[in-house]
């Protein structure tokens, strides 16, 4: 049957029965098959909104005349052609033109490189397909696709509702209704409104929480989002509030220059008797001198390049604030179980009553055999093991597959674990999943710690089994199951038995069950009050990640506090807590920082590095009482329920792999790897991002305040003016395309993760930087001023002196910029001068630029420059050799007072 676009919305699925859904689609509750899914996706297209349109290149083009520094050059530029100065007319047209194709160059580029991260984003969908269950991209999804969903989920397309297990699902995107709302899968008058609609799960909505299934019955702009708004809304612009700030300053620059260039015409035409026209062309050299116009869109880059270099390492950065805020955290609050953990679980160890079992074997592979005392045991003598096992394989999402030689699970690892130890014990488990069929369930969820399935045998009778926190599942244990009867429970056997794991850094998860009403079909909290019988306890490894072991040391050389947060056991989290040497002296629980008064929290979030049996909502009291101890706060979660603690943190960082999709969409960040190691990672880019902004200013400003300080110096000492304006314009285009965008590349300092982090009340310009642009200006002005005089006294023409002034400044700057490459380290070094490639290829092509700039015919005609010989070159070199050395003893002094 064919559903084109149209079909698919007109009708009314809400009004059928979830069977005849099914029907109409050609779909069943196995899911389509891989071909017809393929022909599905060739006849509808990909489940995504058409993409907002880009500003055309005009208005890229246009765009980039908005600026200040621009209107200043061409209204220059209608003066000099009324003045008939047609060379400098078109010199100066020139200039805007190429700086405005530089700009969409650039900016094309920025987005480029945020356009390749935001598609490493794209959200996933578990379908059925063949019957098995798969995650795939949610471009994905065709019509008649059978869609899980779980908590955290966003749908991913209109799916008609077949199963749902307390669906909660909040539908904001859509109705803008914040609350959640409950669906089933009853169908509903056809005239129902959208937002009543309960058996109905739309696109772009998010589940908060339970359970369910639904076939696909609208994809792409077919779907109700897809009415409402068909565009996927137009892609954040690349701004962050230290860009912002440095825009304002930059504007505010601009006026004062302009000011000053309006002051230094009238002072030199009342005070200084020039010319009117020859003043003109000093102010305008002035404020075309003075403006950093190019600053904002090298400090993009900057930040573009930074949030690409963060993406390869594994960290994704979703919002730009986040990529300033790394630089400055001083807490990184981490799950443990995928993040500092490898999430590759292994049940080890049984404990049943009375006995525990070493399980061997590794992996999810289901090779292995038990052992008691080191003695290898037959499964077939201990009953208890396969009734155990059985419950562990009912009450369970995971699927286990045997793909391309390796074992995988697809689901919870936790639970994939049992499915290996399941089979280890030599059960099948197709066999046992239909001789006793699920009728219900309870799902997991972090903040109960515990799932329960209802089952039903062949003859109808009834079980409910239950797997969870040892806590949690033996307050409801009423007996414990041994050789196969129901006896009092030791609990002393059981807690020594636990403690003796936990400390060793196991996982702990209980399994129990009872028997039930034969007629009983749904599962509800009050079947859990008591009456089970527990059947053993899996102790479960999860190898911390070596990687992270190392990053957690780094960050602490960096003056960051790791703290570790954890649903498991007390004791499981002190062992593993000391693997990554997290202090374990005082461990807070949950129930700990529920009973604390909020100022007994901050004092205790100070001492405390390793939290246990805590749940979302205790992430978000731990971020409060840190922040308001005045630390800076990134915090891991992967759950629904994280999404507080995510959005309130500084950054809050979600987990790529296992994490859900309102986790990802309430963080700063998104770990692909969920890996502790790549916070880390991107602490050390972020702190590199903020030393690159600051080591681009740095270079960048003082050029501006050479010329312009030479200009002014000229015009109070009554000179005539050793740069002309077009010069200048020439000095800032050459340099911005060259010389000011290497530093964007620079890598990580190697200090970088070894001084503590950067106080978020410093500002960008601090003294030192201020002072640093200041000394270097007037070291630029006495080299280009210096040799202007210097070769004028000589009896040079004037037209030699200014390309003298002019090709000591940029050779000043050329080695400035080596300078530059660390703010306060040497850079006389081997490494300093080769390490950069970007740093000697924009050299390269200043140079060559100059070259033209000084011997071409037509450069020579436009600017006014004549041929230098030989031994002005050597003077030059030196003049830039003796500004290195002599920032580099500023640099060297810097460095010794620091240290005292
Ligand atoms: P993190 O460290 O990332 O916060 P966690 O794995 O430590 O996660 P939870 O996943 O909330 O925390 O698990 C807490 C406890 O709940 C575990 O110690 C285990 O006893 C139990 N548990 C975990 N997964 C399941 C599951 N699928 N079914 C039943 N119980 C589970």
């Amino acid at each position: 049957m064919n559903i084109d676009a149209t079909a698919q919305s007109k009708t009314e699925w809400h009004n059928l029965p979830a069977q005849e859904v099914l029907r109409e689609l050609n779909a069943d509750h196995a899911g389509l098959t891989l071909d017809e899914a393929s022909r599905r996706l060739q006849q509808h297209g990909p489940n995504r909104l058409p993409a907002a349109p880009r500003d055309s290149l005009a208005v890229r083009f246009a765009r980039q005349f908005d600026n200040a520094l621009i209107y200043v050059l061409l209204a220059s530029a209608a003066i000099t052609a009324l003045l008939n100065h047609w060379v400098d007319c078109s010199v100066i047209v020139g200039v805007v033109l190429i700086n405005a194709v530089i700009g969409v160059i650039q900016e094309g580029k920025a987005e480029r490189a945020m356009d390749a991260i935001r598609n490493m984003l794209s959200p996933t969908a578990t379908v059925l397909r063949e019957g098995r269950r798969r995650e795939i991209p949610a471009e994905q999804v065709v019509p008649g696709d059978v869609v899980l969903l779980a908590s955290g989920d966003k749908v991913p397309a209109d799916l008609r509702l077949i199963e749902a297990r307390q669906l909660r699902v909040e539908e904001a995107a859509l109705t803008g209704e914040s609350e959640a709302v409950e669906k089933n899968i009853a169908a509903v008058n056809a005239k129902t409104v959208v937002a009543d609609r309960r058996c109905m799960a739309y696109s772009g909505t998010l589940v908060v929480y339970g359970q369910a299934r639904g076939v696909a019955v609208a994809t792409g702009s077919a779907t109700e989002i897809g009415h409402i708004s068909s565009l996927i809304s137009a892609v954040d612009r690349l701004e962050t509030p230290l860009l912002r700030q440095m825009t304002r300053f930059g504007q505010q620059l601009t006026w004062a220059i302009l000011l000053l260039a309006v002051l230094t015409f009238l002072f030199g035409v009342w005070v200084r008797s020039y010319g009117w026209s020859e003043m003109f062309f000093a102010a305008v050299g002035l404020a075309v001198a003075a403006i950093p116009e190019g600053l904002p869109a090298i400090m993009t880059i900057v930040l573009a390049f930074g949030v690409q270099r963060m993406a390869r390492r594994n960290a994704i950065i979703r919002r730009l604030p986040a990529v300033e805020a790394l630089g400055s955290v001083t807490v990184i609050c981490s799950d443990k179980t995928g993040t500092l953990t490898r999430n590759e679980m292994t049940v080890q160890r049984i404990i049943t009553a009375g006995k525990t079992f070493e399980v061997s074997g590794s992996g999810y592979a289901p090779r292995g055999g038990f052992a008691i005392d080191g003695r290898e045991v037959s499964v077939g003598t201990y009953p208890e093991l396969l009734e155990l096992g059985r419950a562990a394989l009912l009450c369970n999402d995971a699927t286990l597959h045997h793909d391309d030689g390796e074992w995988v699970v697809e689901g919870d690892p936790t639970e994939g674990a049992l499915l290996t130890l399941a089979a280890k014990a030599g059960l099948d488990l197709t066999f046992e999943r239909e001789a006793l069929p699920r009728t219900d369930l309870i799902p997991f969820e972090s903040q109960h710690r515990f799932m329960a399935t209802l089952h039903h045998d062949m003859e109808g009778h009834g079980f409910i089994f239950l797997k969870g926190a040892p806590e949690q599942v033996m307050e409801v244990c009423v007996a414990e199951r041994a050789d196969g009867e129901d006896k009092p429970l030791h609990h002393a056997w059981w807690q020594q038995a636990m403690q003796d794991a936990a400390r060793q850094g196991f996982r702990l998860l209980a399994v129990a069950m009872r028997p039930t009403a034969d007629t009983q079909r749904n599962l509800d909290f009050t079947d859990m009050r008591g009456g089970f019988a527990l059947l053993g306890v899996f102790a479960i490894a999860d190898p911390p990640r070596d990687e992270a072991i190392r990053a957690v040391a780094h960050c602490k050389a960096a003056g960051i506090h790791v703290k570790m947060i954890t649903g498991d056991h007390l004791d499981t989290a002190r062992a593993i807590g000391a693997r990554f040497g997290l202090s374990s002296e005082r461990v807070l629980s949950g129930s700990d920082i529920e009973q604390m008064s909020p100022d007994e929290l901050r004092r205790a979030v100070t001492e405390a590095e390793i939290f246990a049996r805590a749940s979302p909502e205790h992430k978000l009291a731990l971020v409060q009482a840190l922040q308001a101890n005045g630390e800076v706060v990134a915090m891991t979660g992967d759950g629904v329920n994280d999404a507080p603690a995510l959005k309130r943190a500084d950054v809050g960082v979600a987990m790529g792999r296992k994490g859900t999709e309102a986790a990802k969409e309430a963080a700063e960040m998104v770990l692909a790897d969920d890996n502790f190691a790549s916070i880390a990672a991107a602490v050390e880019e972020g702190r590199t991002v903020y030393d690159n902004l600051k080591k681009s200013i740095v270079f960048v400003l003082p050029t501006n305040g050479g010329e312009a300080a030479v200009i002014i110096a000229a015009i109070l000492l009554g000179l005539t003016l050793p740069i002309t304006p077009v010069q200048i314009l020439w000095v800032n285009m050459v340099t911005a395309i060259t010389l000011s965008l290497a530093l964007a590349f620079e890598p990580p300092e190697s200090g970088v993760m070894r001084r503590p982090p950067r106080s978020t009340s410093e500002p960008l310009l601090n003294g030192f930087l201020l002072w640093r642009i200041l000394f270097v200006s007037l070291l630029m002005v006495a080299g280009s001023l210096g040799f202007f005089l210097w070769e004028q006294a000589r009896g040079a023409s004037i037209e030699a002196a200014r390309t003298m002034a002019v090709n000591a400044l940029v050779m000043g700057e050329i080695f400035y910029l080596f300078n530059c490459r660390f703010l306060l380290a040497p850079s006389w070094n081997w490494r300093g001068f080769t390490q950069s490639r970007p740093v000697l290829v924009s050299i390269l092509c200043v140079v060559s630029l100059q070259a033209l700039f000084t011997y071409a015919p037509l450069f020579q005609k436009m600017f006014g420059t004549v041929a230098l010989d030989g031994a002005a070159w050597w003077r030059i070199l030196l003049f830039g050799a003796l500004l290195f050395v002599i920032v580099e003893t500023e640099k060297l002094l810097f460095r010794r007072r620091q240290r005292r």
